[in-house]
């Protein structure tokens, strides 16, 4: 996108990529159908990003998510939103939106260079030296939109951060972020469950338990996956210095309260608990929480004992877990954490240490939950930084 939009402003421009081909991490987002972007407004689109997300508003201006859906349209890709809210190409293939990209650059006569890995940039009298694996390039202008350092094999190699800070940038801390999390209670990996839906997942120390996430829950062989982890794992990877295991509570009875479960139970009063709990939970993970809650399979509501139910209701409506760990950025979609924002002109995207050197995507300190926030974001800093204003 930077490269189009300079192009757009009269610039000569070569694309430099390492890979045998370029947005290979875009071909595996969304998996694989690339959700683009989503319907927000401005506002609170930036309010999803935290503390950092007002400096994305010249950039999103710039480039709205309407301008992202219009540029596609242009290139031949239509959009939709099956659910209301995020943005696919309508053939669900991210694919469609590579091969439109592709012809993009070849119609505006943009250069790209594959298999050209830089390995050190360099500026003097004013021109940018790129030193790659089998070449030397120059240029007056260099916008750097390296990615992050989730999933390697993608392209997230990390050279970009090593080039900015050699130009004298600081690093906020990188975290990886947006990954499945692992979970040392041995119960969670019998759980054999298809997704639950509308699940709830918040940090159990009191500090922290304002960070909390809802949506789909997986279970996996050794710990959760889904768009709740994402967003949850997101949210608490930095609590990883401070903490070796987090406690967590989990509801996932589509946020129904200790109140709503016994209206439940009343109903059908000779029914079995398990067979209660199968209108709202998969049969295998009534049988591990009842196992947790010490109650037989058979036991009916009214048959268990006053301390057995208030722990049997605690049970279901804030299920504990221990997350103890992560794979880390080896399949972080996202990284927490890039370069200082104070140090990069928010109405530019330019540096504001070295001059004509401009940033774009991932690489900057700014990450957002799942739902095309992070594309979005990759496309309009891109836009603006390409502007070279
Ligand atoms: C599996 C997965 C699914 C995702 N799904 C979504 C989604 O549906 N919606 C969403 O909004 N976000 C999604 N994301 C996040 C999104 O893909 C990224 O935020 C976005 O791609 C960042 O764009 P970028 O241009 O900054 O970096 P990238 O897309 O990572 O591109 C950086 C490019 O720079 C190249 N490069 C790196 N170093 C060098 C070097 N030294 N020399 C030459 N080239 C180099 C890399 O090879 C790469 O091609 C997903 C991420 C992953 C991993």
């Amino acid at each position: 996108m930077a490269a189009i939009s300079s192009k757009k402003h009269k610039q000569k421009v070569l694309i430099l990529e390492q890979l045998d081909e370029i947005a290979i991490k875009l071909k595996a987002t969304g998996g694989g159908r690339c959700n683009l972007t989503n319907t927000l407004s401005l506002e609170p689109f930036m309010e999803k990003f935290g503390k950092n997300g007002r400096f994305m508003r010249d950039a999103l201006i710039a480039f709205s998510s309407s301008d992202l859906q219009e540029f596609m349209s242009d290139i031949g890709v239509q959009t939709h939103a099956p659910d209301g809210f995020r943005i696919f190409p309508t053939t669900h293939k991210s694919t469609t939106i590579i091969e439109a990209i592709k012809c993009k650059l070849l119609l505006d006569g943009i250069e790209v260079q594959c298999s050209q890995k830089a390995l050190e940039i360099t500026k003097k009298e004013n021109i940018f030296c790129i030193k790659t694996t089998s070449d030397i390039f120059y240029s007056h202008n260099l916008v750097i939109a390296t990615g992050g350092s989730g999933y390697k094999n993608l392209g997230a190699t990390g050279e970009g951060y090593e080039f900015v800070k050699s130009f004298g940038h600081s690093l906020k801390k990188l975290y990886p972020a947006m990954m499945p999390l692992l979970v040392k209670d041995d119960w969670v990996s019998k759980c054999t469950a298809d997704t639950i839906a509308k699940a709830t997942i918040q940090v159990d120390i009191k500090k922290y338990n304002k960070l909390k996430a809802t949506g789909d829950l997986i279970f996996s062989k050794n710990g959760i996956r889904g768009p709740v982890v994402l967003d949850f794992a997101r949210e608490i990877t930095p609590l990883f210095d401070t903490f070796d295991e987090i406690p967590v509570i989990v509801n996932m009875i589509k946020e129904k309260t200790e109140n709503d479960l016994i209206e439940l139970f009343k109903v059908t009063p000779t029914e079995t608990i398990s067979n209660v709990l199968l209108q709202i939970l998969p049969k295998s993970i009534i049988q591990e929480l009842l196992k947790i809650s010490k109650i037989c399979e058979n036991s009916t509501y009214k048959s268990i004992s006053g301390e057995e139910k208030i722990n049997l209701l605690r049970i279901l409506t804030k299920t504990p877990m221990t997350i103890n760990g992560s794979d880390g950025f080896k399949l972080a979609m996202i990284t927490r954490g890039g370069i200082n924002l104070k140090e990069i002109n928010p109405a530019s995207m330019e540096s504001k240490i070295i001059s004509n050197l401009y940033f774009a995507g991932e690489i900057v300190d700014i990450d957002g939950p799942c739902g095309g926030y992070n594309l979005q974001w990759a496309f309009s800093s891109g836009f603006l930084a390409g502007s070279l204003k």
